[in-house]
């Protein structure tokens, strides 16, 4: 079956305790492979430390079909290191990253394909709806992207997930990138090259349950943002300055006043108030810089992004990684 003339394609699929699903996942991936005559294909399915079974699911599914391949890392990463760990296992002329829960479409790759045919660099999958997720969290994911967008210069895709074909040049761009506080996100934007968007319903996970909570979600939108841009240390020195010219202003009409009027002792509440607002705000400001501070601190440490445990059951000395 395999052909050297013909093109490969690999489909990437980080997952982390997701034993519910990987048997589905591999039903309706075979049936589109068996489809598309003209590829070979890979499917790398990167193991993140998961708790379950889902390491021996994988073993198991190698064994009975070859195209699967399998990159277990040492312990649990997430998904933004799982992901640019199966870059950099990726052998295909081209790269489609999938979720395993199903909620993105193994169906949309013919799609995908047809578009990378035609010359695009990086097909992405937008989302036209969301089953089985809370208004609460499309607002709240909403606001953040208006807002992301507004402080960032790159184009901020909305309502795209990771899902999405890259053509090889796009893979070795976003190897080439070795931050260690990844917002992938972004990145697949920052890199350039000609982008296609392609609309289809989001499903709601076929088993098992998310992995994000608020915590988290509140965590990867600060790396988004701070990784992206330092407007926040830019507001903070506008806002600085519009305290200190009010402070400024209210200082002279004091003088002012104690000037015609004598001075008065009274001013305790005043005083009180100003000091706490400033000193809450010197924190907050405090506590922006030191985000960006931390940042550095870790990126300059220059640590490999992950470790490998074993690749295709074969163990990885890692000694070739993270160039
Ligand atoms: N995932 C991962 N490592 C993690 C968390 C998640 O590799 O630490 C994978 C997970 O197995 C799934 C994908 O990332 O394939 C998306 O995760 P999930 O479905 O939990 O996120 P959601 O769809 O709710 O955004
Ligand atoms: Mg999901």
């Amino acid at each position: 079956m395999e052909n050297e003339n013909k093109k490969l394609v690999t489909i990437l699929v980080p997952a982390y305790n997701e034993q519910d699903v990987l048997h589905m996942l591999y039903e309706r991936l075979k049936a589109i492979m068996d489809e598309q005559a003209n590829y070979n294909f890979e499917v790398l399915l990167v193991n993140d430390g998961s708790k379950d079974n889902t390491l021996n699911i994988m073993k198991e599914l190698r064994e009975k079909d070859k195209r699967i391949c399998y990159l277990n890392l040492s312990r649990n990463y997430g998904k933004e290191t799982a992901m640019i760990a199966g870059l950099d296992y990726s052998k295909g002329d081209c790269v489609i990253i999938i979720d395993a829960d199903l909620q993105d479409p193994p169906e949309l790759i013919p799609e995908m394909l047809k578009y990378w045919e035609e010359g695009y660099d990086d097909v992405y999958a937008k989302r036209k709806s969301r089953k089985g997720e809370s208004f609460l969290k499309k607002f709240t994911s909403k606001m953040y992207y208006k807002t992301l967008q507004s402080v960032t210069n790159i184009e901020i895709q909305k309502d795209t997930g990771d899902f999405r074909l890259l053509d090889r040049r796009c893979v070795e761009a976003l190897k080439s990138i070795r931050e260690s506080q990844r917002y992938t996100k972004g990145l697949f934007s920052w890199i350039g090259y000609n982008k296609k968007e392609i609309l289809f319903d989001r499903d709601s996970r076929a088993a098992g349950k998310t992995k994000w909570n608020y915590g988290k979600l509140i965590n990867l939108s600060i790396d988004g943002l701070t990784s992206f841009t330092t407007a926040p240390l830019r507001w903070a020195a506008f806002i600085g300055l519009g305290v200190s010219i009010a402070g400024f202003i209210y200082m002279m009409i004091i003088i002012i006043k104690a000037l015609i009027y004598g001075i008065d002792v009274p001013g305790y509440s005043s005083t009180m108030v100003v000091i706490l607002f400033l000193g809450g705000l010197q924190l907050v400001f405090l506590g922006v810089i030191g985000e960006y501070l931390g940042r550095a601190f870790y990126e300059s440490k220059g640590r490999p992004l992950y470790f490998i445990e074993q690749y295709n059951g074969e163990k990885e000395t890692n000694a070739n990684l993270n160039k």
